[in-house]
């Protein structure tokens, strides 16, 4: 079953319905396409990541910090818990 993230979660500071899930240890490679050579500007192209650690999971609005989940099933725990989550998808 698929449930929509703004169906399932609503966040307890602002009420906004969006989660971001936030890594550190990236590696990000862009592309060096162009040059502008007048203003030693770079212009990017395509860029892929490599790695990464889930450092937490949190309200894209604000900010607000969804515990410390930080694995998918620590974050589907948190919102069954969650007083203002509606997520009663398994239960
Ligand atoms: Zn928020």
């Amino acid at each position: 079953m698929e449930v929509k993230v703004a169906d399932v979660f609503e966040c307890p500071q602002c009420g906004g319905n969006w989660i971001e899930e936030v890594q550190t240890n990236v590696v990000l490679s862009s592309e060096v396409a162009g040059i502008e050579t007048e203003e030693s500007e770079l212009l990017y192209g395509e860029a892929a990541w490599d790695g990464g650690v889930v450092d937490r999971y949190q309200c894209s609005r604000c900010g607000y910090v969804l515990g410390s989940a930080r694995t998918p099933e620590g974050l589907v725990a948190w919102l069954e818990k969650n007083p203002k989550g509606v997520l009663k998808w398994m239960k």
